[in-house]
């Protein structure tokens, strides 16, 4: 199994004619409302790959439906509390140019406790994932607590932060994060992907693939699919997520990572996040080059 301590968040999408100036007042035409948040759309994912995802995370009174979707799209939802705080959202603002200003607001995502990772891994078993991102808290206990019991513990360094990553780098069998984000890591470490004390390190190249590191091994490079790319959003938690399930089934990591980047491509051809993340059949049988 897949245990993801990982953020829920709504993403309130709202349409406007310009993004909003300072002191200006401005009505949007229309508002969508989406499940989001790295975590969410990472247990989405790696279910959508068919994985067993359980889901450790936080949502407020306002995010039943939240919690709710993600059970429909077949992630056990037993560990996600109902906490006495806002869900986490997303105030996402986009011009009639597709240009957009965000406001994140964690949340219930800051409200989840060690004891609450604790409790909730009692339950796990030697030879389970455990993944998280940088979007909750207690991120260093549960890292702490993976390595405890046996589990396989993985990052994805996103939203970046050089102290977080430091903070779980001695924990860690695996790493993923994107080119951005390994150069901000060698920045601050002064280590190369390659040189990282982790036995897996896979670095994202956006349109040009991921780039894995076994430890001690050379680089292995596998090329993206060439697809007309309308919405990148969700494509690297999309990649993390079937990278995941690949590992918990037992895969070779190159296949797992092939079939990373073929989920990856189908995401970036559409608009839209967690609800549109592709099934294993459709990643399997579409025809990319
Ligand atoms: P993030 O969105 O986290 O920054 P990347 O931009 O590196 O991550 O993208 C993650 C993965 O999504 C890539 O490894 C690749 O498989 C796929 N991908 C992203 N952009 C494209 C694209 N333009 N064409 C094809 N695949 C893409």
């Amino acid at each position: 199994a897949i245990w993801n301590l990982g953020s829920i968040n709504a993403d309130m999408v709202y349409a406007l004619p310009h993004l909003p100036a300072p002191g200006e007042t401005l009505a949007a035409s229309g508002l969508q409302r989406f499940l989001g948040g790295k975590g969410a759309n990472m247990s989405v994912a790696a279910a959508r790959a068919g994985a067993h995802v359980r889901h450790i995370g936080a949502v407020g009174s306002d995010g039943l439906w939240a919690r709710d979707r993600l059970t429909e799209y077949g992630v056990d939802t037993r560990h996600i509390a109902q906490v006495d705080q806002p869900t986490g959202h997303a105030i996402i603002a986009v011009d009639a140019q597709g240009e957009n200003l965000i406001i994140l607001f964690p949340g219930a995502n800051h409200a989840i406790g060690a004891d609450q990772v604790s409790a909730a891994l009692t339950d796990s078993d030697t030879g389970d994932l455990l993944v998280f991102q940088n979007e909750t808290t207690a991120q260093v206990e549960a890292a702490k607590l993976g390595r405890e019991r046996g589990l396989t513990v993985c990052y994805a360094a996103a939203p970046f932060s050089a102290p977080a990553v430091q903070a779980v780098l001695p924990y860690l069998d695996f790493l993923i994060l994107n080119e951005v984000e390994a150069a901000q890591l060698q920045q601050a470490t002064g280590l190369a992907p390659a040189d990282l004390p982790v036995e897996h390190v896979i670095v994202t190249l956006g349109s040009k693939g991921a780039r894995y590191h076994q430890r001690g091994q050379v680089a292995a490079e596998f090329p993206a699919h060439k697809v007309k790319a309308v919405d990148t959003t969700g494509a690297g938690d999309t990649f993390t997520g079937y990278v995941l399930a690949g590992m918990d089934r037992g895969m070779p990591m190159a296949q797992a990572i092939t079939q990373a980047n073929r989920a990856a491509a189908l995401m970036v051809m559409r608009p839209g996040t967690a609800d549109v993340i592709p099934d294993l059949k459709e990643v399997r049988e579409a025809a990319l080059d």
